[in-house]
């Protein structure tokens, strides 16, 4: 068995279930002699696949009739440029809201493409995104409003989704979809690449509301949403490993009771960690209470070479991959929906062991 906690922001932690159902199918998927991997996308038991996946996401997050799901490749980051190239009209206007470094990169992609027909809408830099910032339309009307949802770097996330009349939402959920219990109809599209919640690396879900799709600019085929539509996903080869998985996934999470339970499992999983980070004398969060995130939780001490210490040490007992991200310092944990609460209660405690072992050496 494994014996380690794996706190990667993505590629992240799988359930342990999956993973052994996996294996157990590797080599011959369903008495077919072939693995998954060696399955045609276009055979019966491929096609089953990716129809148990729809339909499982489907129920999960009770998408409606009106929106399709697409299983697309390229991550969320080919995102920021199919986004705009398929939502903008010619003569309107896009709104960003910057929560972090995420919703930069979406910003800065959608620019390149457009200039200024892409607009800042809100920025929480002046924070360092400690912060949610608030929309301010400024009585412009917009083809969409870009936000991301949860803010993987940086440990916020939108705790209400902002509504107005009219302007569709576009939402990058990378790091929180299937862990948030957001109302699909509040969006006009929703993408996220799937490594952190959904399965492994190469598939990125693309839901979208399909009377949305009205640019009439030439877009490349692949680039193109409603090539996806027309040919349910299956224009080109899909990543067909990632989306077994991904439905082996979501059968889980089903199984466990879905959405709203693991919400339920992932609050009693963040407040172990924060309670732990806001008594101690040692660290400490960076983010305002009132934005933080469920799934990433930034913290460090007040020394660098202290916190090096603290990871070197974590990953000594089995704690990997807490390094926060450059643009932050200090440690991140990111706890998405397959990390056991069993693997935050045993690194609360060594958080516990290593403020007292500091404090002994500091009497
Ligand atoms: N958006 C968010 C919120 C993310 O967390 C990430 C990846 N960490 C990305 C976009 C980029 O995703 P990808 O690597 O799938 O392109």
């Amino acid at each position: 068995m494994r014996k380690t906690w794996n706190f990667s922001a993505g590629p992240a932690m799988l359930p342990e279930s999956v993973l052994l159902h996996v294996q157990k199918e590797l080599f011959s998927y369903k008495d077919s002699g072939m693995s998954v991997m060696e399955l045609s996308h276009r055979s019966q038991l491929f096609q089953d696949i990716i129809n148990k996946t729809e339909q499982l996401l489907r129920e999960l997050m009770d998408i409606p009739n009106d929106y399709r799901v697409l299983f697309l490749q390229g991550g969320a980051s080919t995102q920021f440029a199919m986004v705009p190239m398929n939502l903008l009209s010619d003569i309107g206007k896009a709104g960003y809201a910057i929560s972090g470094s995420w919703g930069r990169k979406a910003y800065e992609e959608a620019v390149k493409l457009y200039g200024n027909q892409i607009q800042v809408v809100a920025d929480s830099s002046p924070s360092k995104h400690t912060v949610i910032p608030t929309i301010d339309l400024l009585k412009e009307t917009y083809d969409y409003i870009h936000i991301t949802t949860n803010n993987t770097i940086e440990g916020t996330a939108y705790q209400t989704i902002p509504q107005w009349e009219n302007i569709p939402l576009v939402a990058d959920m990378s790091s929180n979809i299937l862990s948030a219990n957001y109302n699909v109809r509040d969006f006009g599209l929703i993408y996220a690449g799937a490594q952190k919640n959904i399965g492994p690396a190469g598939l990125t879900i693309v839901i979208v509301k399909e009377n949305l799709l009205k640019s009439n600019r030439v877009i490349p085929t692949m680039m193109n949403y409603q090539t996806h539509i027309n040919n349910d996903s299956l224009y080109n080869t899909p990543p067909t490993f990632s989306i077994y998985v991904a439905m082996l996934t979501c059968r889980w999470l089903k199984e466990l009771g879905g959405v709203k339970e693991i919400i339920e499992l992932n609050k009693r999983k963040a407040n172990l960690l924060y309670e732990t980070i806001d008594v101690s004398e040692l660290f400490s969060s960076p983010v305002e209470k009132e934005f933080r995130s469920l799934t990433n939780i930034p913290f460090g001490t007040t020394n660098k070479e202290l916190d090096s210490i603290f990871i070197q040490e974590a990953l000594e007992e089995g704690f990997l991959h807490l390094k926060g991200h450059r643009s932050v310092g200090g440690m991140r944990a990111s706890i998405y929906n397959a990390f056991p609460l069993e693997g935050v209660e045993e690194f609360v405690a060594f958080i516990k062991r290593f403020e007292k072992e500091r404090n002994v050496q500091n009497d």
